[in-house]
């Protein structure tokens, strides 16, 4: 048996994990620079806001109904699901992180009968340790464990656990209520393709002939339809796959004309990427540079500027990465643009392995731990407060639109939530 953890309306839930005043009331999520909403509560959903609907379009909606706008507050998202992946871990050990808000669990080790206790337990414990409300569907095969999390989700008398049903009857019927473009991999494209076949549910679509899928569509359709009969095709992956590249990048909240305020986005992106890449214990041999202009301002001059130079030795050195950023940045800047977006790519990454040899010195050793005290001054009193200057010293205008923040509550000693007595 596989299970689906998958959290409820996710940001919304992390927004009102620290603000129970929300309860109740419509909340919606922002993406960056507050274009598009994101993430709906239930009760924003019932009042008929989209996802992905453009913020402006909405405020008539957002003012009728009171609804609760905020900024995308990823750094509080990222903790929030770290947290809920440490709870269920405490009760599954054999887990795949699937999505920022998903994780599989194999459930095999455990036994049947067990199951629905287990996880309706998982729910409670993730509900109680870190706020957020969480769905888990249960079934043989993890395309079928995707759509038994759907019904949990949808019928509430599950209580947000649903084990799917082992005699055939039930099982039909439940597949039978699942439309077949909401089948995990069928998505709209050939969702469309498939009911002009008279495929109309997920019942259909496992009874299809798997080799009509085949030569039709591909092995992929093929794989989702023996999946869905029960038959395991994809087992649960345990590793990630090494990632190959690293980027930071963002559009401007407005646009940029300077080349300070350029060079201030791009130094803030190279410090994050080389954080990051230090967390992963990596490093580079590459790295990148990229900005441009807004391609849809066709009454605006375009320009895209950027380039790439090798790091000799690799390294996740932020003194190092960040001067060949800099350098990049002074050799590919044009005036007289606007500018809508930079960023910074790391590339020809490895890890976990020692850049040992010909070029390793003395040097680099120091790096190593002057970056090992940065970072952990950095984990200690928050994020930011070991710097290079080249990163600024105010709020600039690059920086991306956040008027409806939440504050960082579990990663910043200074944005703890306080209780009063
Ligand atoms: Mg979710």
């Amino acid at each position: 048996m596989y299970a689906l953890a998958d959290c409820n309306n996710f940001y919304a839930s992390c927004e009102r994990a620290f603000e129970p005043r929300l309860e109740g009331r419509p909340v919606v999520v922002l993406s960056n620079n507050d274009g598009c909403v994101v993430a709906r509560s239930q009760e924003a959903k019932d009042v008929g806001i989209g996802m992905g609907e453009p913020a402006f379009q909405c405020r008539d909606r957002f003012d009728r109904h009171q609804v609760v706008v905020r900024s995308s507050n990823y750094t509080l998202y990222d903790d929030m699901s770290r947290r809920v992946v440490r709870s269920i871990s405490e009760f599954v050990p054999d887990i795949e992180i699937y999505s920022i808000d998903e994780v599989f669990l194999d459930l095999r080790p455990l036994g049947n009968p067990v199951a629905t206790s287990l996880c309706q337990t998982i729910r409670d414990r993730v509900k109680q340790w870190t706020g957020i409300p969480i769905s888990i569907g249960i079934a043989p095969t993890k395309t079928l464990a995707k759509l038994a999390n759907r019904i949990a989700k949808k019928d509430p008398t599950t209580h947000g656990v649903f084990q799917l049903p082992k005699n055939d009857p039930d099982r039909a019927l439940a597949l039978d209520s699942v439309d077949v473009g909401d089948v995990w991999g069928v998505g709209s494209r050939w969702g469309a393709r498939l009911r002009g076949l008279g495929v109309r549910s997920a019942l259909d679509l496992a009874r299809m002939p798997v080799e009509d899928l085949r030569k039709r569509f591909n092995v992929v359709a093929q794989r989702t339809a023996l999946e869905l009969r029960g038959v395991v095709c994809q087992d649960l992956e345990d590793v990630a796959p090494p990632r190959k590249t690293l980027v930071r990048s963002r559009s401007f909240g407005d646009m940029v004309t300077n080349f300070e305020q350029l060079s201030e986005a791009v130094a803030n992106h190279a410090v994050r990427a080389a954080e990051k890449l230090r967390s992963e214990g990596g490093t580079a041999g590459q790295v990148s540079v990229f900005f441009s202009t807004n391609r849809f301002r066709d009454d605006l001059p375009q320009y895209h500027g950027g380039g790439t130079v090798e790091l000799l030795p690799a390294t996740a050195s932020t003194p190092i990465i960040l001067r060949e950023a800099m350098r990049l940045t002074r050799f590919a800047w044009r005036q007289g643009f606007h500018y809508k977006k930079a960023g910074v790519m790391l590339g020809d990454l490895s890890f976990g392995e020692i850049q040992g040899g010909l070029f390793n010195t003395q040097d680099h050793e120091h790096d190593d731990r002057l970056m090992a005290a940065l970072d952990e001054v950095n984990r200690k009193m928050g994020a930011g407060t070991l710097r290079p200057a080249a990163t600024g010293v105010t709020a600039k205008g690059w920086r991306m639109k956040r008027e409806h923040c939440s504050p960082k509550y579990t990663t910043s000693w200074r944005e703890l939530p306080f209780a009063k007595t």
